[in-house]
């Protein structure tokens, strides 16, 4: 299970989040057996997407961050619940790169320097909210950090983590938010850049075994912080037989027969938890009879 905390500073100018996302990104990598960078990339991903699902103010919201560049990656998407429930992949779970002149994965090289973000808020209204930015690194945190700036006009500062064991389980992982409200001023702005000067990646932190309250009084050592709420997050597939069903039916009556006679059996596999879902030639057939009723 992962954690995560939501604070505020007691002057009301700087909110702030963090995630313990260990067991999260173990999970993915477990499901997917994604190489060492890829863990990192889309571990990042799944992190920052728990971060900004738990702040949708909705119950029955949704968001999905997509990033889509020229890396050998390809598109890597990770998507929250409002509870900050995660699930993702990568379209290329096994990259193979060397590591970057820091000595470190290279997650901006798999995932590609020229590509977007996409950003896609669903809040249970008819219109869900659409965002798009060009990568700043591939690197994900800036990125969120410059979509924050140029879509949502929030100052942010993020950092993401993953470290990923020889073994390819995962060491540590989690990411924090810090975020400026419109009361802040330039000398809160300050403050917030003094604060961050000298803490350590996130990473280093929680395998130190720091808890994420003191990870946010570290990141906001300027400050006094105030926990608000804290909740339990995880790695969350909510996909159905009926949900896939449901897919299957968009491809048409037509397809839905030829495919029925093609083939005995038809599998379909969740790109989120691997799940196969089997359809017979008999269920394929009623399923589109029942769409051209
Ligand atoms: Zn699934």
């Amino acid at each position: 299970m992962g954690r995560l905390i939501r604070c505020i500073t007691t002057d009301g100018c700087v909110t702030a989040m963090a995630v313990d996302t260990t067991d999260i990104v173990n999970e993915a990598a477990r499901l997917h057996e994604t190489s060492a960078v890829i863990s990192a990339a889309l571990g990042r991903l799944l992190t920052a997407a728990s971060m900004m699902g738990s702040s949708l103010k909705t119950d029955v919201g949704s968001i999905t961050l997509r990033l889509s560049a020229d890396g050998p990656a390809g598109s890597v998407v990770a998507v929250a619940d409002s509870d900050g429930n995660v699930r993702g992949y990568a379209e290329n779970p096994v990259v193979e790169i060397p590591l970057n002149p820091k000595g470190k994965l290279d997650v901006g090289g798999a995932v590609g320097h020229n590509g977007s973000l996409y950003v896609l808020k669903d809040l249970g209204m008819k219109e869900p909210y659409n965002g798009v930015i060009p990568l700043v690194s591939g690197e994900i945190a800036e990125d969120i950090t410059a979509y924050f700036a140029e879509s949502e006009q929030i100052p942010t500062v993020c950092a993401l983590g993953v470290l990923v064991n020889p073994d390819l389980t995962i060491k540590a992982a989690g990411g924090y938010l810090i975020q400026l409200l419109p009361t802040a001023d330039n000398e809160i702005i300050t403050k917030v850049e003094k604060s961050i000067e000298t803490i350590q990646p996130i990473t280093t932190l929680l395998s130190n075994g720091m808890s994420l309250e003191d990870i946010v009084k570290n990141a906001l050592n300027q400050f006094e912080v105030e926990k608000l709420d804290e909740s339990v997050v995880e790695y969350k597939c909510n996909c159905s037989r009926e949900r896939t069903e449901k897919v299957l039916s968009t491809i048409g009556a037509d397809d839905l027969n030829k495919l029925a006679e093609e083939q005995e059996v038809t599998s379909v596999n969740c790109h989120f938890c691997n799940r196969v879902y089997d359809f017979t030639s008999e269920e394929l057939k009623t399923l589109s009879k029942k769409i051209l009723k």
